[in-house]
């Protein structure tokens, strides 16, 4: 099979287009042909050596397929069923091994391109808004990045549940596609000379003054500060990744002088721990997709041969919705 390979631990030049021995599902497992694969910021973590992984690897974790075999052990999937997933290493190739555990249906009326670009950053969107904090009718709402992968599919469910939200975005192409998702304001952040004061300041002017009942910060570094400074008293700031760097060591009385707030650092895997959340949370994302009813943007589809090229998108801030790879 061909498959993309991180050789060592580096930049987006250390991926490898190349032949592979076609993979054999263990006990549990699925062998599926990829249809689309997901590409995502832990595949870059990984692949920088951020994440501890072996090297050399086949790159990626997510995507959506047609089962070609099962392991010992398998129950509740048979050859030709059509899976996503959002866990599998190594995900960028025609052939990839799935953890049936981790494995959900492709409900009928999506198709596969579709359904790849869903577990990953559609169930993060939903444990976000349903889970961590319950946003509901009335919530006053900061997203930031939100043209992003997460920021569309957020927003979007944020406003089914009458959450008011506002975002950032650093173009007006991006500042478009967020309003088009629900977005009610979107901030252009990266106009600002001081995001720390000026960021929290249009805020508070949008919000009476008030500031937000939650922020979700996926940018980390760059905004966090600016992130705590727009909440309300005992508002929550979810701390869900950082594409910009990783926040600095952080003193707990800040949350105190701030208004008695609440941080927290989620991650999916912690969402999505047993087969019934699982089941839930992607019945619920690819049932949305599947109805018409959530806006599924794929900004940019690669060939497998160009996942150099899709790692240097997402990193260097050029992309929007989602980024995939087709074999
Ligand atoms: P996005 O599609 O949102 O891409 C990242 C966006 O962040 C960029 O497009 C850019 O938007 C913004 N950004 C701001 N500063 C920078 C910077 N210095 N470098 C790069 N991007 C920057 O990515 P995803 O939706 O895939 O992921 C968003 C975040 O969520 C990431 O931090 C990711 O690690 C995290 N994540 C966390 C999960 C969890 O469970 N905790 C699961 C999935 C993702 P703009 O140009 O508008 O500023």
């Amino acid at each position: 099979m061909r498959a993309v390979v991180a050789r060592t631990a580096g930049g987006p030049e250390v991926l490898e287009h190349s032949e592979r021995p076609d993979p054999e599902p263990g006990p549990g497992e699925l062998l599926v042909r990829v249809a689309a694969a997901g590409v995502n910021f832990i595949d870059t973590y990984r692949r920088a050596g951020v994440y501890p992984m072996e090297f050399p690897h086949v790159v990626g974790t997510e995507g959506a397929g047609t089962v070609e075999a099962t392991g010992d052990g398998v129950t509740g999937f048979a050859v030709g069923d059509q899976v996503a997933w959002h866990d599998a290493p190594g995900s960028y190739a025609e052939l990839a091994v799935v953890r049936a555990v981790g494995a959900v249906r492709v409900p009928a009326g999506l198709d596969l391109v579709t359904a790849a670009a869903l577990p990953l950053q559609g169930m993060t969107a939903h444990y976000l808004v349903a889970s961590t904090f319950e946003v509901g009718f009335g919530h006053d709402v900061l997203l930031h990045a939100g043209a992003g992968g997460v920021g569309l599919l957020a927003t979007q469910l944020a406003t089914h549940r009458g959450g008011r939200v506002v975002t950032t975005v650093s173009t007006p192409e991006k500042a478009a596609l967020s309003r088009d998702a629900g977005a009610l304001h979107t901030i252009d952040y990266a106009a600002m000379d001081d995001l720390t004061t000026e960021l929290p300041a249009v805020v508070r002017d949008l919000t009476d003054g008030a500031g937000v009942h939650v922020v979700y910060d996926g940018v980390g570094a760059a905004t966090f500060d600016a992130s705590l400074a727009s909440l309300r008293a005992r508002g929550m700031l979810v701390l869900f990744g950082g594409a910009s760097g990783q926040v600095p060591p952080f003193d707990p009385q800040r949350l105190n002088a701030g208004g008695s707030l609440f941080l927290t650092r989620p991650t999916l895997a912690h969402y999505t721990a047993t087969r019934g959340e699982l089941e839930w949370r992607a019945g619920e994302v690819l049932g949305l997709a599947a109805s018409g009813d959530l806006d599924v943007r794929v900004g940019t589809t690669y060939a497998l041969t160009d996942a150099a090229e899709a790692h240097r998108a997402l990193e260097g801030r050029a992309t929007t919705g989602k980024v995939l790879l087709v074999p």
